[in-house]
C-alpha cells in the first residue's frame, strides 16, 4: 500500500508544479502517453483545460491508446531497466547508447500509423457513441460537408483531413500528423503498386504497418520499403520524427527514389 501512495503523491506533486506539461513527455501536446521518472507506470495523460471538444476529446484517447496497446520491449539491467522498442520505435540498448548516446528512431513513422489508426476508426466511435448522436448527425449532414470543403478549399487541404467542424463553421480541427501520415501513405501506395500480386488493395499494405505496431515485427515492412525504394531506404524512414520538416525532406527523398511513372 506504501508503495501506491506514494505513488499517487508524486502525481499530485507533479500536478502542482506544471499540471499537464509536468507530467506529458511532450510539453505543448494536449495529451500524451508518457511515464513518470522513477516508475514503471505508463499513463495517459490529457489536458482537460484544452480538450473541452468532446470530438477532440475523444480522438486524442482514441490516440494514446493506440500508443499504449503498442508493441512494448524492455532491457532489464540491475536494478533498472530501458525501452528498447515502443510501437515501431527503435531505441539502442544501455550498452550502445552508453557508447554512442541515446536516440530514438521511427518516431514518425510510428506517429503516423498512430493517426492513420485514429482518422481510420474515429468516425465509427463517434457514430458508436449514444452520448455523440447528436454530434455525428451534425458532423456527417451535407452543411457540415459543405463547411468542410469550402474550408478545404480556403486553406489547400484535402477535406477529408478535417476531423470536425463547429456549427457556426468558425472553428475546426484536423487529424494529426499530415505529413508524416502522407510519407506512410505514400509508401504503402508505392509498396501495393510494387506488389499487386501479394496485395488485394492499398489498405491490405497499411494493415501490415498496423500489425507491425502491435506485434513488434519490423522484418516484413523494412524488405518490402527496400525492395520498392533501395537500400537504405528503411534506415531513412527511421530517421523521421515528429516535426513537419523531417517529414518533407523524407518524403523529398523517397520521390527521388522511386519517381511516379
Ligand atoms: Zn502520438
Amino acid at each position: 500500500m506504501r508503495f501506491f501512495s506514494s505513488f499517487f503523491w508524486r502525481l499530485s506533486v507533479s500536478f502542482k508544479k506544471g499540471g499537464f506539461d509536468a507530467l506529458a513527455a511532450e510539453a505543448g501536446a494536449a495529451s500524451a502517453t508518457s511515464r513518470l521518472l522513477s516508475n514503471s507506470y505508463w499513463l495517459v495523460v490529457m489536458d482537460a483545460e484544452r480538450l473541452t471538444d468532446p470530438i477532440d476529446k475523444l480522438s486524442n484517447i482514441l490516440h494514446e491508446i493506440a500508443h499504449l496497446k503498442g508493441f512494448l520491449a524492455l532491457e532489464a539491467g540491475d536494478d533498472l531497466y530501458k525501452v528498447y522498442r515502443s510501437g515501431v520505435k527503435v531505441m539502442p540498448t544501455m550498452q550502445k547508447a552508453e557508447r554512442i548516446g541515446s536516440f530514438t528512431a521511427f518516431i514518425g513513422l510510428d506517429e503516423a500509423i498512430v493517426s492513420e489508426i485514429e482518422k481510420r476508426h474515429l468516425p465509427e466511435l463517434i457514430k458508436k457513441n449514444k452520448l455523440l448522436k447528436g454530434e455525428y448527425i451534425w458532423q456527417t449532414s451535407s452543411e457540415a460537408t459543405a463547411l468542410k470543403e469550402e474550408i478545404a478549399k480556403k486553406e489547400g487541404i484535402n477535406p477529408n483531413e478535417i476531423m470536425r467542424i463547429s456549427k457556426d463553421g468558425q472553428t475546426y480541427k484536423c487529424f494529426s500528423y499530415y505529413e508524416q501520415r502522407r510519407v506512410l501513405n505514400h509508401i504503402v501506395g508505392r509498396i501495393y503498386e510494387n506488389n499487386r500480386e501479394k496485395f488485394d488493395s492499398a489498405d491490405d499494405v497499411m494493415r501490415l504497418f498496423f500489425r507491425a505496431h502491435f506485434s513488434g515485427e519490423l522484418l516484413s515492412i523494412a524488405r518490402l520499403i527496400e525492395e520498392s525504394f533501395g537500400k537504405g531506404a528503411f534506415r531513412m524512414v527511421g530517421m523521421m520524427d515528429d516535426n513537419t520538416n523531417s517529414a518533407r525532406l523524407i518524403m523529398d527523398y523517397l520521390k527521388k527514389k522511386s519517381p511516379e511513372v
